[in-house]
């Protein structure tokens, strides 16, 4: 690995040079399955020949030209978006954490607009909304915040899932709950129903914006085009990133209702964020989406898959549980593996480990049934052979 650049990541020892759907050729020409997309990013496979052919018909068009100006297909991506949400308007960033600032920034305003000096925002334990200052002290992970004290200030942590614990918390200075519907880094963990539903009526009852950060479990993996959509409400407040471009950078917060009308001329803003390449690229992503039938298949693949891995696993006592929704999808061992997407890698499939114990899967969503098969007897037999079972 070159000295040249900062050592912030562990590496695997692999480097790609191309890619076609659900399938990565590294530098020897050696073929993987890529079963982790990119971490939630390449929904829609590598080198789509739609996407590519949209990002190279706007580069030869118009790249940028700021937000000094209109930006007509910036207003075709919002209107499209808020037609799949039900949410009123966007503001555009260029990733989850951008994204999710633009949402905590909408909540303290929030709070200021109600006499609010000192507003605070209620997050999880185990979460993760991104690595800027704010958003990893939003986060419930010391690791990821040890070192850059002193943490911005104004949240208040709950477990994740504890709808009690939340109810029980009267502090007059709390704004908004921000949570993810289905928790990614955390280990693959889906909030029930029942839970985002009573949230919903403590925020509606309390005056608070219930926030949800869908920049991993959004636009289709979970089955649906939002994880939200699983239980029946709406936030006020949701962010999305990583597959909303297929991999070209773009994150957008949407907002609606009395949070709709917070951010105003001159609250926030960026240079690059809904540029006329970003939002082509999106454009493009919810087009084959929505023609392709791909969240519907999302929901379908993340059924197949799980009940394979259940079945297999069933007998398995090293496996704790399979959970998750749509083509999330956590296998939880007894004990750490951090060697385990290694063996993987031997496996030729790319796959990733969170919360320590968590096998996560995320793969692209154009799988076809052959790809499915394979990515099923893969992960199989690497978890069996880990396991001695
Ligand atoms: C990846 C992720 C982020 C951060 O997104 P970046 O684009 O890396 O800044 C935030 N929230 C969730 C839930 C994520 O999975």
């Amino acid at each position: 690995m070159t000295v040249s650049l900062m050592p912030t990541y562990a590496r695997m020892p692999v480097s790609f040079e191309r890619g076609q759907g659900p399938w990565l050729w590294t530098t020897e020409g050696q073929r993987y399955l890529d079963a982790i997309s990119g971490i939630a990013v390449c929904n829609l496979g590598h080198a789509h020949p739609k996407i590519a052919e949209a990002l190279c018909d706007q580069a030869r068009t118009l790249i940028h030209t700021s937000n000094l100006y209109g930006i007509a297909l910036q207003e075709q991506l919002a209107e499209r978006l808020a037609a799949l949400s039900g949410l009123d308007n966007v503001f555009f960033s260029n990733s989850g954490a951008e994204a999710n600032e633009a949402a905590l920034k909408l909540a303290r305003k929030y709070g200021h607009s109600r006499g609010i000096s000192h507003p605070k925002v209620i997050v999880m334990e185990n979460s993760f909304h991104g690595r800027t200052l704010f958003t990893l002290s939003a986060t419930g992970s010391r690791k990821v915040q040890e070192g850059f004290e002193p943490l911005v200030e104004g949240f208040i942590r709950a477990p994740f899932g504890d709808g009690d614990q939340i109810e029980a918390l009267d502090d007059p200075d709390i704004v908004a709950i921000f949570l993810e519907p289905i928790q990614g880094e955390g280990g693959i963990r889906v909030a029930p129903n029942e839970y985002l539903t009573r949230l919903r009526t403590l925020c509606d009852q309390r005056h608070w914006l219930l926030m949800f950060d869908e920049v991993q479990c959004g636009m289709g993996r979970s089955g649906r085009w939002f994880g939200f959509q699983h239980a029946n409400i709406k936030p006020d407040v949701m962010t999305l990133a990583k597959a909303l471009g297929n991999g070209f950078p773009i994150g957008a917060c949407l907002a609606r209702g009395a949070a709709a009308e917070v951010l105003t001329q001159g609250n926030h803003g960026s240079t690059f964020g809904g540029n006329p390449l970003a939002c082509r690229a999106a454009l493009s992503v919810i087009d084959i989406l929505s023609d392709e039938h791909l969240v519907q298949r999302a929901a379908s693949l993340g059924e197949t898959i799980r009940s394979a891995f259940e079945a297999a696993f069933k007998n398995n006592p090293k496996v704790r549980e399979v959970r998750g929704r749509g083509l999330m999808i956590g296998i939880e061992l007894d004990a750490p593996c951090p060697e385990l997407p290694m063996k993987a890698l031997d496996a030729h499939i790319l796959i990733n480990v969170t919360a320590e114990r968590t096998i996560r899967l995320l793969p692209p969503l154009i799988l076809n049934d052959d790809e499915t098969r394979h990515l099923i007897d893969t992960v199989i037999g690497v978890v069996q052979a880990h396991t001695g079972a």
